[in-house]
């Protein structure tokens, strides 16, 4: 029986042949008599998941040596919390505001220290993406956050910034729950990188940090201790019993990224390929037509969320109705935005987006 397409933002699709795996194994994981869910986090069966897991990310998003990869609780918000409380040592950062989910970063690090914004896409309504060499940057910042891929807002940052051209000796710290392992990272743009799983990963429940080890050992003193960056990668992710069934998880994503290839192309570069051609067929079907519209700029337009609205929006609820029928799934917009949005994540191939772009031109001849 074939499965409906579905388009959730987050948590989102995961790739069936990872349900399958795990659903086969959900009693007894290689012969252990246990589902990874009842094992000890320090047992040695769950300790080779953990070891395998981290290594085939760091092999799959080739981080550097010199970077931890840590596995975390408290979601992408409650990095929103755990960064300044490990970078900021209660001195200035800077913000660069592209959309909603930078926009709730700035707040919670104000409850820390002394957040200013470098730049910010507000008065355009969040769709499009100031140029670096416009950032009004601080010369005494701990870090400047970005986030690369606006979820709600359908806007991404294609090239990250190289923040020592532009004079910053700061950090680059970026929130990139919603495309980690849609496309590479050029780690030598970056200090530290967040976010949560449950968009392009795994279950929710898991949250990924890769940072900088020169970053480590900075916590504020009020920094809850399973929180600092330090305690967490000295206990390689065991400080406190981590998220073991959502890691597991992101583990078989991992394999199953290693095992995907487009022509010539291996695992995150393959998936990349693939998901630039989903985004192209998605916004080309949008732009050829009078009846859709995407306000984002062309030049920072997602690959992941691909917000869009119609032009009779008295037509929604029949919209969202006939996809729902069509086998199309969780195309309602964000409340914050309207219309409708469509999540094209890893785990989404191209067969669901020509589904999808095959329903909008069927929907849009019944409007005449
Ligand atoms: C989904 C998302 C978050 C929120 O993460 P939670 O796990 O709900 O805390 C943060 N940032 C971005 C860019 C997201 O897409």
């Amino acid at each position: 029986m074939a499965r409906p397409y579905n388009f959730s933002a987050g948590p989102a699709a995961m790739p069936a042949e990872v349900l399958q795996q795990a659903a086969s194994e959900m009693l007894d994981w290689h012969g252990s008599g246990m589902s990874v869910m009842e094992m000890s986090h320090r047992g040695q069966e769950f300790g080779a998941i953990l070891k395998s897991t981290e290594a085939d990310l760091r092999e799959l998003l080739a981080v550097p040596e010199n970077f931890r990869i840590l596995f975390m609780q408290g979601g992408g918000l409650g990095e929103n919390a755990i960064v300044p409380l490990n970078l900021s040592r209660g001195e200035t950062v800077d913000f660069v505001v592209t959309g909603s989910w930078s926009k709730k970063s700035l707040k919670e690090a104000r409850r820390y220290c002394t957040a200013r914004v470098a730049a910010s896409n507000e008065a355009d309504h969040h769709t499009h993406l100031p140029a670096p060499a416009t950032w009004q940057l601080s010369r005494d910042a701990r870090y400047v956050h970005l986030c690369s891929n606006e979820t709600i807002n359908g806007v991404e940052v294609h090239e990250l910034p190289d923040l020592k051209a532009l004079g910053a000796d700061a950090p680059l710290v970026i929130d990139f729950s919603s495309h980690v392992a849609s496309r590479t990272v050029d780690w030598s743009r970056v200090g530290l990188a967040f976010g949560g799983a449950q968009k392009n990963l795994g279950p929710a429940g898991l949250t990924l940090v890769v940072v900088r080890e020169d970053l480590l050992g900075h916590a504020l003193q009020i920094c809850p201790s399973a929180f600092d960056y330090k305690t967490v990668a000295d206990n390689h992710s065991m400080y406190n019993t981590p998220p073991t069934y959502a890691i597991y998880m992101a583990g078989l994503t991992f394999q199953w990224l290693k095992r995907q290839t487009e022509g010539a192309l291996r695992g995150v570069a393959a998936m990349e390929a693939r998901n630039v051609a989903k985004a192209d067929l998605l916004y080309g079907c949008i732009d050829e037509s009078a009846f859709y519209s995407n306000q984002v700029a062309k030049d920072c337009r997602s690959r992941m969320n691909v917000p869009f609205f119609l032009r009779d929006e008295s037509r929604n609820e029949a919209f969202l109705a006939g996809a729902k029928a069509a086998g199309l799934l969780q195309l309602k917009g964000h409340k914050s935005v309207g219309g409708m949005r469509a999540s094209i994540y890893n785990a989404m191939p191209i067969e669901g987006v020509q589904a999808l772009v095959a329903y909008m031109r069927e929907f849009e001849k019944t409007q005449a």
